[in-house]
């Protein structure tokens, strides 16, 4: 199938208020504007480097999301531009997007990136950490930032019972927060489990080999 098949096919499964995050990452330019020209505004990169090589060739209204991990001395890079960083996964990190937003004038949106995995080779707040993170900016601690949601990745494994249990321990934790202070975004699923997810309660998912077919990391 085509990107443009593909794009269509995951569009026509989505539920018409379920964001969409095209993950674009190792895919080049000509693929991100082909999808851009079939309506996509929102992207996600998980590598500050290649996001900065690929973002001033593509059109300026893209919201990027940066959705891998990252170092706090790469923040400054990507603060002017960056709509939503989604894998907050350290007060650290939380202190210095707060920092490089001031500095730009902006408010950078933020999600807070919570283990859920049962795998331990994902990064991530522990449940604690994320609350203890969320009360911090209640009492205004991040001033030039806006926690809008929850960002989680499940498991790898074909085991559904065991996905859906880990995507429903972050929804809980979602509505706990969104009691404290209205949250927008839950962002959970990807190629492979972002129907379940949805089920679960997710109103983002983040997809990229569905769309631009598998990553080629030879290059
Ligand atoms: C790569 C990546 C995705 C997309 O994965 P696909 O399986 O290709 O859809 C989603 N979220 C994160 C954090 C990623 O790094």
């Amino acid at each position: 199938m085509s990107i443009k098949e593909n794009y269509q096919a995951i569009k026509n499964q989505l539920p018409v208020e379920v964001q969409l995050v095209a993950v674009s990452k190792t895919h080049p330019v000509s693929a991100i504007q082909e999808v851009y020209d079939l309506g996509q505004k929102v992207f996600g990169e998980n590598k500050v480097q290649e996001l900065m090589e690929k973002a001033p060739l593509l059109p300026e209204d893209i919201q990027w999301h940066l959705i891998g991990h990252l170092q706090t001395n790469k923040v400054k890079y990507i603060a002017p531009f960056i709509d939503t960083i989604q894998s907050v996964d350290s007060e650290k990190l939380l202190a210095e997007i707060n920092k490089e937003a001031g500095k730009n004038g902006r408010i950078i949106k933020v999600l807070l990136q919570v283990k859920i995995a049962a795998e331990d080779t994902k990064f991530g707040l522990e449940i604690s950490e994320a609350k203890e993170l969320f009360q911090q900016y209640l009492d205004g601690k991040y001033p030039n930032i806006t926690i809008t949601g929850l960002m989680g990745m499940a498991t790898f494994t074909e085991e559904e019972q065991q996905v859906r249990k880990e995507f429903l321990i972050l929804k809980r934790l979602f509505d706990e927060l969104n009691q404290l202070k209205t949250l927008n975004t839950l962002s959970m699923g990807m190629s492979d489990d972002f129907p379940v997810a949805i089920e679960c309660g997710a109103n983002s998912v983040r997809v990229g080999s569905a769309i631009f077919g598998r990553r080629d990391y030879s290059k």
